[in-house]
């Protein structure tokens, strides 16, 4: 194994250096980059506890520990795509909030760069849809122990709940080529999931989850997304809390960590145009497991997007 010249700090103790995304380089020209890990510190649209806006902090901090070669795949993202970590920044009034997230992701998409983001909040997936799928809408497969479907939440259009109706109304998720996989948990109304079931999503309650195994809901997601361009929403609460208890909306009974992995793992070859893994709140995360599950996914997320970025370059 030799060192990768664009990768330096892959190579050297991953207690040193300074804690970037998988110690890949800070790059602040989309041109340098294919695949841009970025941040995104915003919590305001956060429905009950706090904290998610240390999320990309913590998870740069766990994802020192993240290698390059995935030991199922043997992929090597950095050896298939330019990778980096971007600056961001951002906060206050929810709707300049998400216009602020919004204009740091489109010049990436100009670029051809593919962002996969650490939140925040889930709401900030909405602002990351705008700027990545204003062309054409979106297939998306979302992993969550809620729809995020919901409308107004006191007052507010824009909060955690909603991203995905926002995205429907919008013309930016294509709700018939969206799967949610392991929801569950109690709601006031059950408004939020019959929107997703009478807008054409695949919900995948817990109980199915359960009961077809993981094989079967990697089969199903697949079918529903097909070969069009997808997207890869991660909420940390979609697993057990026994995993991730450092979230804002923790709710038992949930996926495991193996079982995630697996999920993701059988999703190569999906035209990947994002991904993100949201809702880790540090405040809320007093073993750090849930930044190191957090970062896990991440770069199970990277192994996928890397190898389909790859694709459509000729690579
Ligand atoms: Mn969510
Ligand atoms: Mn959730």
């Amino acid at each position: 194994m030799t060192e990768s010249p664009d990768q330096p700090a892959m190579f050297r103790p991953r207690y040193a250096e300074i804690a970037t995304f998988m110690r890949t380089a800070l790059v602040s020209d989309p041109a340098a980059l294919d695949i841009a890990l970025a941040g995104v510190p915003y919590d305001g649209g956060t429905s009950n506890r706090p904290g998610a806006r240390h999320g990309p902090r913590e998870i740069r901090n766990s994802s020192s520990l993240m290698r390059a070669y995935h030991h199922v795949t043997r992929v090597n993202p950095y050896a298939l795509c330019r990778v980096g970590d971007v600056p961001s920044e951002r906060i206050y009034d929810i709707e300049a909030a998400l216009d602020e997230i919004q204009a740091f992701f489109a010049p990436l998409h100009a670029a051809g760069v593919v962002p996969i983001s650490a939140g925040g909040d889930h709401t900030v997936t909405l602002p990351i849809f705008r700027a990545i799928a204003a062309e054409r809408p979106l297939g998306m497969v979302h992993i969550d122990a809620h729809t995020d479907t919901w409308d107004e939440f006191q007052g507010s259009k824009f909060h955690h709940g909603s991203p995905f109706r926002r995205a429907v109304e919008e013309g930016l998720l294509d709700p018939r080529r969206t799967v949610q996989i392991g929801i569950r948990g109690a709601q006031n109304t059950p408004e939020g999931w019959d929107y997703s079931l009478s807008s054409g999503m695949r919900v995948i309650f817990m109980e199915e989850f359960t009961a077809l195994g993981v094989e079967a809901v990697i089969a199903e997601a697949r079918r529903v997304v097909g070969a069009g361009a997808t997207y890869i929403s991660f909420d940390v609460d979609g697993l057990d809390p026994v995993y991730a208890p450092g979230t804002g909306t923790p709710e038992v009974g949930g996926i495991t960590t193996i079982e995630a992995q697996r999920l993701l793992r059988g999703l190569g070859g999906l035209d990947l145009y994002g991904a993100d893994v949201v809702e880790v709140s540090p405040p809320f995360d007093p073993s750090g497991n849930t930044a190191l599950v957090g970062a896990t996914m991440m770069y199970e997320l990277l192994c996928l997007v890397a190898e389909s970025v790859a694709r459509r370059k000729g690579g």
